[in-house]
């Protein structure tokens, strides 16, 4: 699986339609300071579910919609979609049968995030599930920004061990793991709350 296109709209200072083609493994985005070099790497990260805006370097979510500038007027909504080459099948399960899978995130003045994949209104979740365990993802290890290998040789073993399990595939399970303990303990306190319920009855 490769990141194969990148499409920004009102995204940051990528307010026209702006659409990035990688035609081969190694791209190289280059431009003078202040360009928007950054802003792409904020837009692949914000695709993906990222959901602090601190980590998008702002101080709220709408922050990464284009916010006007001496010759423009803000706009009211950013969008990014991002495209992976799947022709090699490496994104298997469900997902095995398209040559091109494509997830887009919107956002919107009031906040609203919707997310979509291959064009259908999807859950945040949704594309998340897709991309743990690969090594790709709002955090994860492939995406390395300045001061990253500073901080990985400085981290703790438990910060470590969470680079460890993305690249092992565990992450996924160990997510999996989180939100069941989260079904089973609302399950037992729907039980409790039943339990006091039929007590009061009888
Ligand atoms: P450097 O080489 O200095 O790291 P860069 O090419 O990585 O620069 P970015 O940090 O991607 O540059 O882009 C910074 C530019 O994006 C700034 O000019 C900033 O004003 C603009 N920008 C960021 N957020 C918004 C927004 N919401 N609306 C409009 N412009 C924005």
């Amino acid at each position: 699986m490769r990141l194969s296109k990148i499409k920004l709209a009102g995204f940051k200072s990528f307010v026209d339609p702006t659409t990035f083609e990688m035609r081969s493994n190694l791209t190289a985005i280059v431009g003078p300071n202040g360009c928007g070099k950054s802003n792409t790497i904020d837009a692949v990260r914000w695709v993906m579910g990222e959901s602090s805006a601190k980590h998008l370097r702002g101080a709220s979510m709408e922050d990464v919609i284009f916010n006007g500038s001496s010759s423009r007027k803000k706009v009211g909504q950013a969008s990014i979609e991002l495209v992976f080459d799947n022709s090699d099948g490496s994104l298997g399960g469900e997902y095995a049968q398209y040559s091109e899978i494509s997830t887009k995130r919107q956002i919107s003045r009031d906040g609203q995030s919707k997310y979509f994949l291959n064009g259908s209104r999807c859950r945040r979740r949704d594309i998340t599930d897709i991309f743990l365990g690969t090594g790709l993802g709002p955090r994860s290890y492939a995406i390395i920004e300045q001061g990253m290998i500073s901080r990985l040789i400085d981290a703790k073993p438990e910060e470590l061990r969470v680079y460890i399990e993305e690249a092992a595939g565990i992450s996924k399970y160990k997510e999996r793991r989180r939100e069941t303990e989260n079904r089973i303990r609302a399950t037992r306190d729907n039980l409790d709350r039943l339990t006091d319920l039929q007590e009061e009855i009888d």
